[in-house]
């Protein structure tokens, strides 16, 4: 059995300003993830730049910064077995239009500057726990049973 672990999962301002915030919630309420900490905010841009700085190079990353600071974000923790690569496998790929039906980007979103969501890589092992760690303090992360968890794991 795989292990439990906390991911990071962020609702991008697209997500937001298209009403999206539920649905995307629902999908990881219903596959049995644990929610531990939620927050809307606005992302100042100093935290833009360090969430995003492996792109720093890229020509993309004003682009991105600009688009990521430009209205809330709904900002999550999700806990589960092997949740990081779970909710990656859910999120789809980077581009929507490589995503296939089924996935959130896959269902929701078109374009790959306007991917809906953003959630921990799974292949950059250790990016969870930074992630978690950028956005939120310890005291903000809530420990809680779910009742159903004696179903969700054997
Ligand atoms: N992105 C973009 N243009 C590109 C590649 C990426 O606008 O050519 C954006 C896209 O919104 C993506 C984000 O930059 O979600 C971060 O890229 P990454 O490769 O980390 O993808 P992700 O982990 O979000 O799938």
């Amino acid at each position: 059995m795989s292990e439990r672990e906390r991911t990071f999962v962020m609702v991008k301002p697209d997500g937001v300003k298209r009403g999206l915030i539920g649905e995307i919630v629902s999908r990881f309420e219903q596959r049995g993830l644990k929610l531990v900490a939620g927050k809307f905010i606005e992302i100042p841009r100093d935290l833009a730049e360090e969430h995003y700085g492996e792109h720093r190079e890229k020509d993309f990353f004003e682009g991105l910064v600009e688009f990521i600071t430009s209205g809330p974000v709904f900002a999550m923790v999700w806990e589960g077995q092997d949740a990081t690569r779970q909710v990656r496998s859910m999120v789809g790929e980077t581009d929507p239009a490589e995503s296939p039906a089924g996935t959130i980007r896959g269902d929701l979103g078109l374009d790959l500057g306007r991917n809906v969501v953003h959630a921990s890589d799974h292949e950059d092992p250790g990016s969870n726990e930074r992630e978690i760690d950028l956005f939120f303090d310890e005291e903000e992360l809530i420990d809680y049973e779910r009742p159903d968890e004696a179903w969700l794991y054997e």
